[in-house]
C-alpha cells in the first residue's frame, strides 16, 4: 500500500483539515508556504493523467470547500499537481497541492532555457 494510501487508511497519522468520502486534505510535512495543504482521493489514482473526470468533478467542490475554510478564496492561491518523472512527482498517488497564506513568487522550474525546443 502506498504512503498516501496509508494517511487516507489512517495507517499513518497527518494533520488533516478536511475529509469527506472522497478526499482528506492534510497539510504537507514539508511546507513551502505558510499555508500548504495536500489533497488527495481516498481511491488509489496515480496521477492526475490517471485520474477520471468524475472523479475530478468531485475534487472541484471539495477544493473549492477547503479553501473557503482556509481563508485562502479570496486573496488568492496556488493549486498544482506534479505528474509524472518530468512533472517531479514523488509519491505516486494523485494530489494536488494548495499553497498560499502568502504572495507567492511565480519562477522558472527549469535549468534548462524556457525558450528552447525540446
Ligand atoms: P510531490 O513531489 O508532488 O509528489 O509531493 C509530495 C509531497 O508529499 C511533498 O510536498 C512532501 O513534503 C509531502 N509528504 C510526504 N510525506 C508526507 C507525510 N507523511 N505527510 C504529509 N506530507 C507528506
Amino acid at each position: 500500500m502506498c504512503l498516501f494510501c496509508k494517511i487516507a487508511n489512517k495507517e499513518i497519522s497527518s494533520n488533516i483539515e478536511l475529509e469527506n468520502e472522497d478526499f482528506i486534505a492534510f497539510h504537507d510535512i514539508n511546507p513551502i508556504a505558510p499555508i500548504h495543504l495536500l489533497v488527495i482521493p481516498k481511491v488509489h489514482v496515480e496521477n492526475f493523467q490517471k485520474a477520471s473526470p468524475k472523479l475530478m468533478a468531485k475534487a472541484t467542490s471539495f477544493i473549492q470547500e477547503l479553501t473557503i475554510k482556509m481563508g485562502l478564496d479570496s486573496d488568492g492561491y496556488r493549486l498544482l499537481t506534479n505528474n509524472g518523472e518530468n512533472g517531479g512527482q514523488e509519491v505516486m498517488h494523485l494530489h494536488f497541492h494548495i499553497v498560499g497564506g502568502t504572495r507567492l513568487k511565480w519562477v522558472h522550474l527549469s535549468d534548462n532555457n524556457p525558450k528552447a525546443a525540446i
